[in-house]
């Protein structure tokens, strides 16, 4: 083969693979009765979003045992989608997407099946398993070869303090001693654990507070948000949350490559007005935070 056949021959062939890349279509999977659908991604970023589901059914029963909390976290489905949208248009990538559309009512897909999940009735029992079983099985897919990769847990909150709230499993006064740097943190597993078990030379005072926090970057990016560097802990009188049962099971000792958060997205953030600019914040800082800390390399993709 002569040389000017070869370079047309590898144009052709780097021109297929542009199409090829372009034109990707990744599978989305649902259950029989479309309580639950999972997004396949190819980027070692795994979403979960539990309590934005608004379908009832009559022959369920509902949860009603002592404690059980039933309120639909608003626009966090749609938020989801933005964020999925941002990344294509973007950088051509797809996060794992994990949904439950089944209402709270029903059960609560941050809860552990001990834990009022379904208020002990088997009925509700079979969303449960599908929506943690996908979330399992993406994640294993996102971290499969010793690949490191983010797991989060997307929320709604109604506090009055419009700014997130990162969960990393650390309440407010163990966010304080870490502060003050008097954290005894023993045996407890917190939500970054695997990642500082992997990143020796990295604290967790800095991996919360400091310039490559994932807070920190979130404000950076035009998002407000606590724990960071800017917004470093919520006072007693206010309210936060610190992360759930899903953040407690995905980034425990059984997913040695996942770190991740829970996030709970103020109202304000998932209005109609500033959702966009929202994921576009919420995807910014989860590229800079993959691409230190999962050694990836995310780029923008060409247009
Ligand atoms: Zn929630």
């Amino acid at each position: 083969m002569n040389k000017i056949k070869l370079m047309l021959l590898l144009m052709l062939l780097t021109t297929a693979a542009a199409a090829q890349k372009s034109r990707k279509k990744l599978p989305v999977h649902f259950d029989a009765e479309k309580w639950v659908e999972y997004v396949e991604g190819d980027m070692p970023l795994v979403i979960s979003v539990p309590h934005g589901g608004r379908v009832t059914v009559d022959s369920l029963p509902i949860r009603d045992c002592k404690g059980a909390i039933t309120g639909v976290d608003g626009r966090t489905i749609e938020l989801a989608r933005d964020i999925q949208h941002y990344f294509k248009k973007t950088y051509n990538l797809v996060p794992h997407i994990i949904i439950s559309h089944i209402a709270r009512k029903h059960v609560d897909q941050n809860r552990e099946l001990d834990n009022k999940a379904t208020c002990g009735y088997e009925k509700n029992e079979k969303p449960w398993h599908t929506f943690h079983n996908w979330v399992d099985s993406a994640l294993n897919l996102a971290s499969s070869n010793g690949k490191r990769a983010m797991y989060i847990d997307l929320h709604g909150h109604g506090h009055k303090n419009q700014r997130l709230e990162i969960g990393y499993n650390l309440g407010k006064s163990e966010l304080e001693k870490i502060l003050d740097e008097t954290y005894k943190h023993g045996s407890k597993y917190h939500s970054i654990t695997n990642l500082l078990k992997q990143e020796r030379g990295l604290n967790l005072k800095e991996a919360i507070f400091g310039e490559k926090a994932f807070g920190t970057f979130l404000v950076n990016n035009g998002v407000p948000a606590t724990p960071s560097s800017q917004d470093l802990v919520p006072t007693k009188e206010e309210l936060f949350f610190s992360g759930g049962d899903n953040t407690r099971r995905f980034t425990s000792e059984k997913y040695p490559n996942v770190f991740g958060l829970q996030i709970e997205c103020d109202s304000s953030a998932r209005s109609e007005a500033k959702r966009s600019n929202t994921a576009k914040g919420i995807a910014e800082a989860i590229v800079q935070y993959l691409n230190i800390y999962a050694n990836t390399q995310i780029e923008a993709a060409k247009k």
